[in-house]
């Protein structure tokens, strides 16, 4: 059996028999979801009609503390809206090193917006606000810089949470400098879960948050974007120009309204599980940066990382080689106690 074999789509709702620990983007709709996406009221939402995206969108903006939301297809579309929203061409973007934004978004970021990224070093995803003062332009000599962006949890990093006196701290320094502040927040309802606080203690520091509605909350599909009010009506632009004008996208937006309701109580046990999977794997031999795992993602090292993988897929276990010598376990949902004693079997062998 090959890696790339179809994953069974006759047993609803997760995928049983594997344990798939790729990705949190991975988990299949709850018949909750499936319910409400059933039943969801819908309209035309480019006209802003669907009175299910509507009320998605206000929730999202209620949870976070901003004004609007914006839903979109996916968290690229709202990050790359974002940016689009904040700079002009020829600026920078600073952030964190291994951003998403940048890693993983293919570029967009040059080729949408005209925009170019400076990096600042990020020990365990966590920028020094100093550094991000140092990383600021004015000069007419350089770029100028457009906005910040952070990522919090930072995947890259291995899901690394940044602390609130550290967001408040680089919130001044974009206050001090004219500069406005986004954040890349796929995982920001894992962040407020490791660091026990409302959502919203987080998100009210930025101008702009990206939320992943697909990746530990579990709906199939979708972000949403939030803001001001007069930035949300440009957005709405943008998302047309990247070709993120949905319609009758209610349907979508139902699930999201109930990974809303019962995703954030999920992520909790994930991260409980991923503390487990990351002791397990030290004890079997494996490199894990213990101080890293503070959320729902490990990166493990090991020789001949691909084969491994392989090997391990035979066996029903599904995880990302990322690297010659590098593995990502992601733990979500769908992941049950019994699943994970399931594959840490395969793993250590
Ligand atoms: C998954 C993810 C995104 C968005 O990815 P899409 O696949 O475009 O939805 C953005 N930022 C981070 C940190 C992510 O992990």
């Amino acid at each position: 059996m090959s890696q790339a074999a179809p994953l069974p789509t006759d047993s609803l709702p997760t995928n049983s028999g594997r344990v798939d620990l790729r990705s949190d983007t991975v988990t299949v709709p709850t018949p909750a979801m499936r319910e409400a996406m059933a039943t969801a009221p819908v309209g035309d939402d480019v006209y802003g009609e669907d009175p299910t995206v509507n009320a998605l969108q206000a929730e999202v903006a209620r949870l976070t503390g901003h004004e609007a939301g914006l839903f979109m297809p996916s968290g690229s579309m709202t990050n790359q809206v974002a940016l689009a929203l904040h700079t002009r061409r020829g600026e920078e973007v600073i952030c964190a090193e291994g951003s998403h934004i940048y890693e993983w978004e293919l570029g967009m970021m040059a080729t949408f917006s005209g925009v170019v990224p400076r990096f600042v070093p990020a020990p365990l995803g966590v920028p020094d606000p100093a550094e991000v003062r140092l990383a600021v332009r004015h000069s007419i000599h350089q770029s100028p810089s457009g906005v910040i962006s952070l990522e919090n949890t930072h995947n890259k990093a291995g899901g690394t949470v940044i602390p609130l006196e550290v967001i408040r701290a680089i919130r001044e320094v974009a206050h001090a400098e004219g500069l406005p502040l986004h954040l890349d927040g796929a995982r920001v309802f894992n962040a407020a879960a490791a660091l026990n606080v409302p959502l919203a203690e987080i998100t009210r520091q930025f101008d702009t948050v990206s939320v992943c509605l697909s990746k530990g909350l579990g709906a199939p599909v979708g972000s949403v974007l939030v803001g001001s009010k007069a930035a949300m009506g440009q957005a709405h632009r943008y998302r047309k120009m990247m070709g993120g004008g949905m319609r009758q996208a209610g349907i979508l937006a139902a699930a999201g309204l109930v990974a809303l309701r019962d995703g954030p109580h999920w992520l909790r046990d994930d991260h409980r599980r991923a503390r487990t999977l990351a002791e397990h794997l030290v004890e079997a031999g494996y490199t894990v940066d213990l101080e890293a795992v503070q959320t729902n993602i490990i990166y493990a090292r090991l020789p001949d990382a691909a084969a491994k993988a392989q090997g391990w897929a035979e066996k029903g276990v599904l995880a990302n080689a990322l690297g010659p010598d590098s593995v990502r376990f992601v733990l979500h949902h769908q992941i049950t106690d019994e699943a994970l004693e399931r594959a840490m079997k395969v793993l250590k062998g």
